[in-house]
């Protein structure tokens, strides 16, 4: 059977166009649509077969009501638990997810953490000029990315809305439009462009500063080189944005995580004001998971702040850099960590994992990865956008329906959440008695 408009959840582009084939309950091939990484995901590998519970060392199969009951228990008794991951499951889960975090006080955050947090921190201070990928997709003639590289990171990105992509506007693809890429190195999507602006690693504040000067008229403050690049390819660049009826910035990680992080995207959304001085002009973040977004637009909704939300005190309270994960776990606070469709084991510090080694460790996941290795209770849960569905946010703030194509038994992310919440809630409730 041929399914269409199958949404593939990877990355923050959410590409909605998939076409595959399903026999015997199974994606047999992916036959339009998705990049190489997101066919390998819809075509399967590595599940964690069952629930597990560490016993003498190692994980021993058991029930999904025996690693619920477990989990529950472990968070029940915490005193300063840990609930991390959320942006690869769908929003549903983590509203789920928020009522946990609220009945036990627990600390909640996602990956934006440790990525486009700092974007989300500049946005709170002074507003996003942005707009979405189809308006990119059909009106801009000028696309920059700045320490992004789509050609790996975000595969369909350039095809599907920017730089290649044909929109009513734009009706000759890219002859129709001009590429900057800004980059500490030459990366493949650097390659292609038609202006390659290489910067000093560190420097990308000092040189959007000179951006912004140059498009407000003041080139005399600006001196002949700033952050490894010339005062002549600046002028270019800048040029190429008076010139362009409609220009986007994507920025990613590159930029977020060096030197300056959320004061180089509060720079950088300046640059796109200076830039509305002479043209109409946008800036998005390169979202990574695909439902990063739907996290921090759920946990604003239901906490009134995006990520890294202590609930401990009884009230929401927010303070990134002392209620982030990898802070609290760097200093020994927490007494139990859930991670659900995350892997701090590759991604967290050192000193960070050290610590989670010495605490219980619930996984909630459909893969094993190299967290599995030092969890306490592990539950498989259902793919989302393959075996179950829900709602997700696109990179560029547009909620998108992930679909279900295959039968399972696995559970959902939400429904394993509500489980876990009702077993919580019944210890509470014994314990109060
Ligand atoms: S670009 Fe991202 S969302 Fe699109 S198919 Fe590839 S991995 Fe999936």
């Amino acid at each position: 059977m041929e399914i269409t408009d199958v949404v593939c959840a990877l990355c923050g582009c959410v590409c909605d166009d998939l076409v595959v084939e399903v026999e015997d309950n199974e994606v047999k091939k992916v036959k339009k649509g998705a990049c190489s990484v997101g066919k390998s995901k819809l075509m399967g590998h590595g599940r964690i077969k069952s629930p597990a519970i560490r016993e003498n060392g190692s994980l021993k199969e058991c029930s999904y009501d025996d690693a619920i009951k477990k989990a529950a228990g472990i968070l029940a008794a915490a005193r300063r638990p840990l609930l991390y991951g959320w942006s690869s499951t769908v929003c549903e889960a983590d509203k789920v997810g928020i009522e946990l975090a609220e009945e036990i006080g627990a600390v909640i955050d996602n990956t934006a953490s440790v990525c486009h947090g700092p974007s989300v921190l500049a946005i709170q201070d002074v507003g996003l000029p942005s707009c979405t990928l189809g308006e990119v997709k059909n009106r801009a003639d000028l696309v920059i990315y700045w320490g992004a590289n789509p050609t790996d990171a975000h595969a369909n990105h350039m095809k599907r809305y920017s730089y290649i992509s044909k929109g009513y506007w734009t009706a000759e693809g890219k002859k129709d439009k001009k590429l900057i890429v800004v980059d500490v190195r030459e990366t493949k999507t650097a390659k292609v462009a038609d202006v390659f602006i290489r910067i000093e690693q560190g420097k990308d504040f000092l040189v959007f500063s000179a951006l912004r000067a140059l498009l407000l008229g003041y080139e005399d403050v600006v001196p002949e080189e700033v952050g490894g690049v010339s005062k002549k390819d600046l002028l270019e660049a800048v040029r190429l944005m008076k010139e362009a009826k409609f220009g986007i910035t994507f920025f990613g990680m590159g930029v977020t995580q060096s030197t300056g992080r959320h004061n180089n995207i509060v720079n950088a959304i300046q640059m796109t004001r200076a830039a509305h001085t002479h043209t109409k002009f946008s800036i998005m973040p390169m979202r990574g998971h695909y439902n990063v977004n739907g996290f921090n637009q759920v946990c604003t909704w239901e906490t009134g702040y995006p990520f890294s939300v202590d609930l401990s005190r009884g009230y929401a309270w927010y303070n990134p850099g002392e209620t982030s994960s990898t802070d609290l776990l760097v200093r020994r606070e927490c007494d139990a960590a859930l991670f659900i469709a995350t892997d701090p084991g590759a991604h967290f510090p050192g000193e960070s994992i050290r610590h989670l080694a010495k605490i219980p460790v619930i996984q909630i996941d459909p893969f094993a990865n190299p967290t599995t290795e030092f969890a306490d209770v592990v539950i498989p849960a259902a793919i989302s956008g393959i075996e179950s569905e829900g709602n997700v946010y696109r990179m560029d703030n547009i909620p998108i329906r992930l679909r279900k194509v295959v039968d399972t038994e696995y559970l959902p992310d939400e429904e394993i959440l509500e489980k876990i919440l009702e077993e919580v809630r019944a210890i509470r409730e014994k314990e109060g008695e």
